[in-house]
């Protein structure tokens, strides 16, 4: 019998429960129907997670400066190596770089070893780059770095204001769950704050379409309106700060944000006269080098009005990844000690230090992610471990990043595969498990601690990192710290340490779990936090009692900063963020042929005024620069954003394209509160990529590029990529031959020389093996449609680029789940078949899986509805 076993979704921060089954074909996932994050849904990505455990780029052994290696020989060469610039340089001369996607159990054991043995604080995660503006501006508010709300208080609100957050396309089922709760009370409103105008508009009764980085000034605004609508309420009694944070936002502007006096208003009225209010934020808040600012400036507006931590209302930071806000709460950051303790409080270290019997605590705070780099180009750093993340793709100034590393003396990386820009400059990689491998916990936006659990063997020599982590300690002479024989005893020793923090006050505490059994742990259902003799669960603040020296909370006077300004040289601000069906550098997800279909290629969106001053048609590319870097990129023309606003998605890399790390344009330069790097406002430069030839190539194995641009992507069967350069090879054919590496295989031409075409595929008598299709401008073709020939009888079909007259073309993929494609949704509107979501959803199936795709189907509806099928 196939008993299911539950997880949890390793993406994204709502931490969705998985169920883990086996059939005939292998991994099964599906939607856990008990889990409280998501009741059984699943979006895209958490759909085709079976689809991207296989082991075709996994890491299968610790590697030495690229020969294989045993773990012995591995660990024993990254202890000399630590060991001998700690001896030399001093602790603050190694540094741990980690990653949300650990388990907390993985981090725990990090962080102990960082901040206890080593005796320094330099480990930092990538979450610095996703969320340290609202521990920030936790701290600063409450006094601790606590989430007071829950997912189930968007479905209970009166209104939901959502800023900075593309929450459609980033945390897919969370915002169905939206979705479905103003749909059951249509009253509900929802707000939606963006510069661009996202797929999450598409339930918004009011898009405002803020100035980039003016968010501070509207809920400065919002103060004042609060204030001057006597809508402070006795709540202030457990604040101070009021009258302080109320000047500032008197002399604040509100020109700042670009909106009109009626859109203000509107949102001013919703906002003051609303009592159950929540309002979530994310990335666009959060990534800004005043994002610290822009919390508290929200903060301040509940706290004024007593709206938080009641069923319904509060502010609410959505997390990115799946265990970032189990990395906060253990410690994951450079300035924080385990479960919310303060590493500058000399009784919190005291204490910290006793539970792990540390022989040389870190007493003051270590270097945050971007310092933490610039440390390693200078020198400073000797040795860096790197673990579950890819920081010269996401890094900002990310080329800075590469240099680097490539003169560190001594680099680790730990992770699933050694296909990453990162390891590729390392000294020693070292084999971790994958997700679906490893045993432990997370923790979710909602303060949910959810259990990851062992679908699958560990392949070839990889090793849980705890036990990595672990093993190092052992060579490092610290056996008695890490000599944990599973997660759950690591675990045990977590939920002692935060009785501890909870007797010194912390939020967090789940010292019920101290004595938890290996079977109990086993068992363990989701929960949330915090768990203990004095609270199990729930919402907190309701009451006053913050976690600051006085008991109440504090307001912080706010006075609103702008991004960097542009110039002339550099006019246009890019905007960077996710797409919905890729996850961050994509290492897992491009592995889905089917989460590759949506949007296969790295892209910059072009407001169509500017297309017009630069010269651009749709489908061109351009080269996007500034002195940090330079990236080309396919041209999309729309006017989702203002003009002199693009904006281009992060998950490109040196992997999967010629030129696309976003991250090298973005500059370092952070909030400096928080260290998060403000990376949705870059000053750039835009012109037209002139190429003198284009292409596009599909082939059953993998494309050697060879052009100027290359852009490649997975499809079912085999690889697609798309193909530029400015010199036109002079031999199509062998040209074809090299890419494809087919050097044999019987060719089917078309070369038109004189109108610079060609069409070249090879085949082996009966299937397709590979096509390349060139020409002097973008070439037109039904990709997807080519795709779906690879290794298809019908050759001569493919050569002509479009599907013959008896198989429709059903256009580029727009619902994953059920591959319902643009072409095939076009058709059912336009002919009156389907005229809303839930018509296509029964016609077609599209929608009707994960519903990530809905918002794509409502804009498709207006866009194809005939003017007479519009009653
Ligand atoms: Fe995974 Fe999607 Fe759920 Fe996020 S919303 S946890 S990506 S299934």
């Amino acid at each position: 019998m196939n008993t299911e076993i539950r997880s949890t979704c390793p993406y994204c921060g709502v931490g969705c429960g998985v169920l883990l089954g086996q059939d005939d074909k292998g991994l099964t996932v599906r939607g856990d129907p008990d889990h409280p994050a998501n009741f059984g849904r699943l979006c895209s990505k958490g759909s085709a997670l079976a689809e991207t455990v296989g082991l075709d780029d996994r890491l299968l052994s610790p590697r030495i400066n690229g020969e294989d290696a045993d773990w012995d020989t591995a660990l024993s060469l990254v202890a000399q190596k630590f060991s001998a610039a700690i001896a030399e340089y001093g602790p603050d001369s190694v540094a741990f770089y980690v990653s949300g996607q650990l388990l907390t159990e993985d981090y725990y054991a990090a962080n102990k070893l960082m901040k206890g043995f080593i005796g320094s604080a330099n480990i930092d995660t990538n979450s610095r780059l996703c969320m340290a503006s609202s521990v920030a501006g936790h701290k600063r508010a409450f006094g601790s770095d606590t989430v007071p709300g829950l997912y189930e208080d968007l479905e209970l609100a009166d209104l939901v204001v959502l800023t900075g957050s593309n929450l459609a396309w980033c945390h897919p089922v969370l915002y169905q769950r939206l979705v479905a709760a103003k749909a059951a009370r249509p009253d509900m409103r929802v707000v939606v704050i963006d510069p661009r105008r996202t797929a999450t508009c598409d339930i918004a009764d009011l898009h405002l379409a803020i100035s980039p980085g003016a968010d501070a000034a509207l809920f400065n605004g919002l103060l004042r309106q609060i204030d001057a609508r006597g809508a402070a309420t006795d709540f202030r009694a457990h604040v101070d700060g009021y009258q302080q944070a109320l000047a500032c936002a008197q002399a604040s502007d509100l020109a700042m944000t670009g909106l009109s006096d009626a859109q203000l208003q509107a949102f001013f009225d919703l906002w003051v006269g609303t009592e159950k209010v929540v309002t979530l934020y994310s990335q666009g808040i959060n990534q800004s080098s005043s994002g610290s600012d822009k919390v508290n400036a929200i903060l301040n507006c509940h706290l004024a009005t007593g709206r938080i931590g009641r069923p319904g209302m509060g502010p609410f930071s959505a997390t990115g990844q799946p265990n970032a806000m189990g990395g906060r709460e253990v410690g994951g950051l450079a300035n924080m000690l385990a479960c919310h303790l303060d590493l500058e409080n000399e009784n919190h270290r005291a204490a910290v230090k006793a539970h792990w019997n540390a022989p040389a605590m870190a007493a003051k705070p270590g270097l945050k992610a971007v310092d933490m780099f610039r440390a390693v180009g200078l020198g400073q750093i000797k040795a860096i471990w790197i673990i579950h993340t890819n920081p010269v793709v996401s890094m900002p100034d990310a080329d800075e990043v590469a240099k680097a590393l490539s003169v560190c003396p001594f680099v680790v990386v730990s992770d699933i595969t050694a296909q990453t820009d990162t390891a590729r400059l390392a000294h020693v990689l070292l084999p971790a498990t994958a997700w679906a491998e490893k045993e432990g916990t997370v923790t979710n936006s909602d303060r949910t601690i959810s259990r990851q659990r062992r679908a699958l063997p560990a392949p070839g020599l990889a090793r849980d990192d705890w036990q990595i982590l672990a093993d190092f300690a052992v060579q490092m002479g610290w056996s008695d710290g890490f000599s944990w024989p599973n997660a759950a005893t690591i675990y045990r020793e977590y939920a002692g340490l935060s009785g501890m923090a909870g007797a010194l006050g912390s939020d967090f505490d789940i010292s019920d779990h101290t004595l938890i059994s290996d079977a109990d742990y086993a068992a363990m259902n989701p929960f949330t936090w915090p768990l203990n003799a004095r609270q199990k669960g729930g919402r907190f603040f309701a009451e006053g009692h913050f976690h600051t020296a006085t008991g109440r909370a504090k307001m912080l006077p706010i006075t609103p900063r702008g991004p960097q300004s542009l110039t002339s040289d550099l006019p246009f601000r890019l905007n960077t963020g996710r797409i919905r069906d890729q996850w961050h550098t994509m290492t897992r997800s491009a592995k889905s042929p089917r989460l590759s279909q949506h949007l296969a290629e790295p892209f910059v969106e072009v407001h169509p005024q500017d297309a017009v001053k630069l010269g651009l048609k749709p489908a061109d590319l351009v080269a996007v620069q500034n002195p940090q870097g330079r990236c080309i990129l396919r041209a999309i023309i729309t006017d989702a954003s203002a003009p002199g606003q693009l904006y281009a998605p992060i998950h490109w890399t040196g992997e999967t394209a010629s030129a696309a790390r976003i991250d090298v344009l973005v500059p370092a330069l952070v909030d400096p509160i928080s260290g998060q790097p403000e990376s949705k406002s870059a000053p750039v430069a835009i012109t037209r990529y002139d190429a003198d030839w284009y292409g596009f190539a599909v082939a059953v194995a993998d494309i050697t590029p060879r052009a100027e641009y290359w852009a490649k992507a997975r499809v079912t069967g085999g690889w697609r990529m798309e193909l530029a350069g400015r010199k036109r090879p002079s031999d199509w054919v062998s040209y074809a031959r090299q890419i494809f590496n087919l050097p044999d295989a019987c060719a089917a031409t078309v070369i038109d020389e004189s109108r610079g075409m060609a069409r070249v595929a090879f085949h082996d008598g009966e299937r397709l093996l590979a096509a390349l299709f060139a020409g002097p401008s973008p070439v037109a073709l039904a990709r997807d449609h080519i795709a779906s020939r690879l290794a298809a009888p019908v050759l001569g079909e493919a050569l002509a680029g479009r599907p013959g007259a008896n198989m429709p073309d059903p256009g580029p993929v727009v619902c994953a789940c059920l591959n319902v494609g643009l072409n095939t949704i076009r058709d059912a509107i336009s002919s009156g078949q389907a005229l809303s979501v839930a018509a296509l959803g029964e016609a077609l199936g599209a929608g009707t899986s994960c519903g990530s795709c809905r918002p794509e189907l409502s804009t498709l509806l207006t866009r194809f509805r005939l003017p007479e099928a519009a009653e």
